[in-house]
């Protein structure tokens, strides 16, 4: 497996450079991004260099510039240090650097930076550590070391708040109030232009001289949206400077407020402020480990920790990028950077549920909180296209909004136009996708509570929005869904989408089924739903329409044809594309309009729609449908291999299962350097994860079981992992002659077709 980033063969958790490389600054700003679910930041240096990328978020802060899509805004810039030795401005550009190494501890998110800069005839070390807190969502520590090895040096520093951030351009921010209190705490107030949500940064800075506390006071320096603390200090050879910076964020949208953003950040720094770096990293650490870690596994034994690097980085990026709240939800990039402005997809209920619903189920929870929320802007959004029930966006910002996908993209290779995107009016699978989420973490939880208050509202909207949006075709007496784009998006105006259609067909038939349920057994809860929808009625429309809706079979192939048309389109050799490993190479020879007559799939499509529905279809049925899909799929979205790869395990291609899992964990990890510098891949980390423990590892849920079928790759000695299923967590290893499972409650399960049942503690062992 080959990284565009360096790991370490003895340490499973550091990820870095050994050499400064500010040729991708921007690909290891993503990867080395610090988060905890509320303040996201990227990995910018501290120093400014022409080609970085600073951004800062925070969750859930939307703000709609004009008639631009709304988008998470960068927040002004807390992480900037200029640092100036007897004048000379500290970059990596100048001078000679020599002992280089800057990594991410991926157990507890901590970048520490050192080297050694020669500047004439000046040399000095230099080490910048820090840390977004995961014990307080408010707060970011940075602390800088710098020795002269050499001389006596004067040393300046410049540390502080600068707004002069945008959004590709966009200011989101108007110019704020910037003040100084107590002589020492700079802070920044400013709120969004459209959204007016109200920010407060504060920062304070510290200065020890061989350990010894200098109480010097800053030198302000105030600009247009920036605020600096300068400092200037001796020092004397081999003296050591400390420099802690701490700095707190608030916004008007905390639920955990106070008085205000202004006084509430001001107090916590001052109370943060006294403690020392290492004491605060260590209860920062201490959160990682005892409510993260501890709940989610996975140990691979194998040729070399690559693989476990892999996951270790998937799963940390997606726990510090995961919601503090519910009302919020993953962007697809998380707080990454500003791909797709922060909104959320389908990736979240398809790609990312399953790791929290099976790790920490109450973050999953949270997950479809939102989407409960949602109901508001989904309600809205179909009943701005005349249909019933609520239809979710394809791009989801704030709860309360309807779409948020922009309407113009690039403009067309071939005509030199603007293209439109319609995902936002036609990729309309979202709405089953929500639904097929919700009803998976139910299985997976038993979470009656949330089922009852909002998991079967959500459905039934769902269900709703499917009975009102299918058409009745006289001609061929069935009802049809009419253009649509599936996932393969290269097909822009899809009739009878294998995967919308059955999403819809499954998803109408779920809400029927839960009425009648609910009508038999809970009359407490019908009666609830009834009296906001009419369920009688409900259930008579999805009965009908869902014995009605056409379902596109496998044909006399066994191949399910993925729209009305595909199948006609001219067929084209695409390996070419394939081997580049660059996303949308096709686009240098076909534009969209070309690409949408062609057989040619943008990522997994029928093959996802065979793995999620896995039980209604036979081995002949998926055989014959991945060697017809595979060959014509590009794999342009991230979203494709982690899919691909479950399903060769799956179907015993096991070599092309390892190349697929080796795929996903280089969507962001591999020597693509231009492939995440908009943020990283959310739904491709956790499809990492998906491909251990759902693939490999065989977690599967099976009607209403879990189902455990693994099969490990031929280079590993063992895989183990856990999961909670029901509340129960299980303790699984496997190795290639047997698996062997722990749970800590009464378990039942499903391997092989036959049923296990597992005593609290106690160990079975099965042969493969
Ligand atoms: C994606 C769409 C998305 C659009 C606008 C495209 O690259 O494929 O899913 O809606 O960008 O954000
Ligand atoms: C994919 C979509 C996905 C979006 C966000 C697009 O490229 O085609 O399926 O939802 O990216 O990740």
């Amino acid at each position: 497996m080959l990284f565009g980033i360096d790991t370490r063969n003895d340490d499973d958790w550091w990820i870095g450079v050994k050499a400064p490389d500010i040729r991708h600054l921007s690909k290891y700003e993503s990867l080395m991004f610090q988060g905890n679910g509320y303040l996201g930041i990227r990995g910018a240096l501290e120093e400014r260099y022409l080609n970085e990328k600073r951004d800062m978020f925070v969750m859930g802060s939307f703000d709609k510039f004009q008639d631009e899509a709304t988008e998470l805004p960068n927040l002004p810039d807390i992480v900037n240090m200029e640092i100036q030795v007897d004048g000379k401005l500290l970059s990596l550009n100048h001078g000679i650097v020599t002992n280089y190494s800057r990594g991410l501890n991926l157990k507890n998110g901590e970048i520490v930076r050192s080297f050694d800069w020669q500047i004439e005839d000046i040399k000095l070390h230099f080490k910048f550590r820090r840390f977004v807190s995961m014990a307080d969502c408010h707060l970011f520590v940075s602390k800088v070391e710098v020795t002269p090895l050499n001389r006596n040096i004067r040393l300046q520093i410049k540390s502080g708040i600068d707004g002069q951030q945008t959004n590709f351009g966009t200011q989101h921010f108007v110019e704020s109030t910037k003040r100084l209190f107590n002589a020492r705490f700079v802070q920044m107030q400013t709120h969004t232009q459209q959204s007016q949500v109200k920010f407060a940064l504060t920062e304070y800075h510290r200065l020890f001289l061989d350990e010894e506390e200098l109480s010097l006071n800053p030198h302000l320096e105030i600009n247009r949206r920036q605020i600096f603390a300068n400092y200037s200090v001796d020092l004397v050879k081999n003296q050591e400077l400390v420099f802690i910076k701490y700095a707190t964020v608030f916004s008007s949208t905390d639920k955990d407020l106070q008085k205000n953003v202004s006084e509430d950040s001001l107090i916590e720094l001052k109370q943060v402020g006294r403690m020392d770096y290492q004491e605060l990293l260590r209860q920062s650490s201490q959160v990682w480990d005892e409510t993260i870690w501890n709940d989610c596994l996975v140990e691979i034994s194998a040729h070399n920790n690559k693989p476990q690097i892999a996951v270790n980085f998937a799963r940390y990026q997606l726990l510090a990028n995961m919601p503090h709240d519910f009302g919020m939800n993953i962007g697809a990039k998380g707080m990454t950077g500003e791909g797709y402005k922060g909104h959320a997809f389908w990736d979240t209920e398809i790609f990312m549920l399953p790791f929290f619903m099976f790790n920490i189920p109450q973050f999953a929870q949270n997950l479809l909180i939102y989407r409960y929320l949602g109901l508001i802007g989904a309600k809205r959004k179909a009943h701005q296209g005349g249909y019933q029930g609520a239809q979710y966006p394809w791009e989801a910002a704030m709860p309360t909004d309807a779409e948020s996908a922009p309407l113009w993209g690039n403009a067309d290779i071939i005509t030199g136009e603007p293209m439109k995107i319609l995902s936002g009016s036609t990729e309309q699978h979202v709405t089953g996708d929500v639904a097929f989420g919700v009803t998976q973490y139910l299985k997976a939880t038993n979470d009656q509570t949330f089922a009852k208050r909002m998991g079967y509202e959500i459905i039934l909207q769902c269900a709703k929005f499917w009975a009102s949006r299918i058409t009745w075709n006289n001609e061929k007496n069935r009802y049809e869904i009419t253009d649509v784009i599936g996932p393969d998006e290269y097909k822009e105006h899809a009739s009878n989408d294998a995967f919308t259609n059955y999403m819809a067909h499954w998803c109408m038939k779920q809400g029927a089924e839960i009425i009648s349920d609910l009508r038999q057994n809970d009359l407490r809860t019908y009666e609830k739903l009834n009296k906001k929808i009419n369920l009688e009625k409900l259930f008579r429309s999805l009965i009908l329409k869902s014995a009605m809706l056409y379902v596109p079979a496998p044909n006399a192939d066994s191949v399910i044809p993925q729209d009305d048309d595909y199948l006609s389109y001219k067929k084209i050799n695409i390996d070419k594309y394939k081997k580049t490993n660059k996303n949308f190479d096709i686009f240098k020879d076909f534009d969209l309009k070309q690409l949408d007559k062609l057989q040619v799939t943008k990522q997994a499509d029928v093959l996802l729609l065979l793995l999620l529905f896995e039980d209604d279809f036979s081995k002949e049925v998926l055989d014959k449908n991945w060697d017809y899909y595979e060959p014509k799929t590009t794999h342009d979205s991230s979203l494709s291999f982690s899919s691909h790869a479950i399903l060769a395990n799956d179907l015993g291609l096991y070599n092309r299962a390892f190349d697929y899992f080796e795929n996903s964990c280089q969507i962001d990890l591999g020597k693509n350097m231009d492939s995440s510098i908009m943020g990283l891949h959310m739904a491709g980390l956790a499809g990492v994860w998906k491909v251990v423990v759902e693939g490999f590892g065989g977690v599967r849920i099976d009607h209403d079981n879990l189902r455990i079928q693994p099969h490990i790759p031929k280079t590993w000695n063992y895989l183990r992992y856990s999961i909670i299923w029901q509340t129960k967590k299980l303790n699984i290893l496997v190795t290639h002659r047997h698996f062997s499972i722990v749970a800590d409650g009464r378990v039942k399960f499903i391997h092989q077709k036959r049923i296990y049942q597992l005593e609290p503690d106690e160990r079975l062992t099965i042969e493969l």
